[in-house]
């Protein structure tokens, strides 16, 4: 993998709204793993493409009405098949861990990398998202000099409100493959 101007070349690029500057200081220094599907449990990436992008037509879905006009985003999205989309530069404040906690540190988005599976709390994740999040791992933590350690849950940096990545998610697998 290669990254030029925070962007990896790999990644299918769709750059979202939703992001500000990180402050000038700032020590990026942790992945946020968080899973989603829209709605929960059906694999439809556009839909998430449009939501953080924006442009979320909800029809009659009461559940996409209710988040229609949040203003959301992740550096990286590994969609079921493996395949990658950022919408975020990384060096770059993505919006997507919210009111969070990090070891006594708040506002987790200020210093994280933020990755989303195409995925929900009540189904496995598929084999070619752990290889292709390994993959992204691997190389931004040599990118940005991030211990391979430092790789939490959004349920852990915001527990009682956030319950992804879900209790699918095989911590010991990615482990072994970073
Ligand atoms: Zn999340």
């Amino acid at each position: 993998m290669k990254t030029l101007d925070g962007i990896v070349v790999e990644a299918e690029f769709c750059p979202s709204p939703n992001f500000d500057n990180r402050s000038k200081n700032a020590d990026i220094d942790l992945f946020v793993i968080h899973a989603i599907s829209l709605p929960e449990g059906n694999y439809n990436t556009q839909l998430i493409k449009d939501l953080f992008l924006n442009n979320l037509s909800p029809g009659n879905n009461k559940f996409l009405q209710s988040i229609k006009n949040l203003r959301v985003s992740s550096h990286f999205l590994v969609t079921r098949s493996g395949s990658l989309i950022q919408f975020v530069p990384i060096h770059k404040r993505a919006w997507h861990a919210g009111k969070s906690n990090y070891q006594g540190r708040e506002n987790c988005n200020d210093f994280s990398i933020g990755i989303e599976l195409e995925g929900c709390d009540t189904e496995e994740f598929t084999s070619a998202q752990y290889k292709s999040l390994s993959h992204l791992i691997s190389h931004i933590s040599a990118d940005l000099k991030i211990n391979k350690k430092n790789i939490v849950g959004h349920n852990e940096i915001a527990p009682g409100r956030k319950t992804d990545p879900g209790p699918y998610f095989d911590w010991d697998l990615l482990k072994s493959m970073i």
